[in-house]
């Protein structure tokens, strides 16, 4: 069993404010700290679920945030970017069982995390098939698209609600739950033990029943917050503007959908 973690921040537990999620910040060691424990909890509950090999994608900012030497010896971990579109799920391949999804955050145009976003932070929201896409969606098709199922994920409960729509039977450990500016949050520690224990299950559960179909076609539809980027973004081969703040874009290759997102500013 060979299990991938991609790992986010701003759905790690207690998190509220972008400064907490900033390398250099002060208030950011606590978090990364937390976001180290989730990631190691998640590692360990896979490895009593029957993993036997796991790869770690730090994929929050600069991709620096885990503390490695707290991770199992038998991970291997991945940070910085490398610029493939796979971006938070870079490594990810058939060779994969399963992927699990740690300290995710509910999509941009939601209201659910104080953190709420989706990739850059610059959209109001994106859509893809008129559903609305959190990084979650992006890269659980980005899964779908080498066969691997995302048995797990982590994070704010909308993102949570967000995963179970998308795979009814994914395993989901909300930790956090947004109002306004503010967020009401679990004990860290007792996220920590949740995490290990869901992980234990989802990994020894049949990880096909997670099975995502990845779509045929694709409608990629984004509204910027800045008519600017949407103009510059109506230049990329394919997209179009409409109005003044929305792009559009068709495929029928997911990773066309990806070479998209990654240029998207
Ligand atoms: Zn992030």
């Amino acid at each position: 069993m060979k299990v991938f973690i991609s790992a986010d921040i701003e759905g790690t537990t207690g998190i509220t404010v972008w400064t907490e999620c900033e390398k250099g910040k002060p208030d950011y060691e606590e978090f990364r700290k937390q976001m180290t424990a989730e990631v190691v909890a998640a590692c360990e509950g896979a490895m009593e679920g029957g993993a036997k090999e796991i790869v770690v994608r730090d994929a929050h900012d600069t991709a620096r945030n885990i503390i490695a030497s707290s991770l199992p010896e038998n991970v291997k971990l991945i940070r910085e970017w490398s610029g493939h579109p796979f971006q938070m799920v870079q490594g990810l391949d058939e060779s994969f069982d399963a992927a699990i999804f740690t300290g995710y955050h509910s999509r941009a145009g939601s209201d659910t995390s104080p953190l709420a976003h989706t990739l850059t932070g610059s959209s109001m929201y994106i859509k893809i098939n008129d559903r609305y896409a959190s990084e979650f969606l992006i890269n659980s098709y980005s899964a779908a698209s080498v066969g691997v199922p995302v048995i797990m994920v982590t994070g704010d409960k909308g993102l949570c609600v967000d995963a179970m729509d998308l795979i009814p039977n994914i395993r989901t450990v909300p930790v956090s739950e947004g109002e306004g500016t503010s967020n009401i949050s679990i004990h860290p520690n007792l996220a920590v033990k949740k995490i290990k224990e869901t992980a234990k299950q989802a990994v020894s559960g049949d990880p096909g029943k997670c099975k995502l179909p990845l779509p045929k076609i694709f409608q990629v539809e984004i509204l910027y917050k800045d008519n600017r980027l949407a103009y510059k973004t109506s230049f990329y081969p394919g997209a179009r503007l409409e109005g003044t703040h929305t792009i559009k874009l068709e495929c029928d290759d997911y990773f066309d959908v990806l070479r998209f997102l990654t240029f998207m500013k």
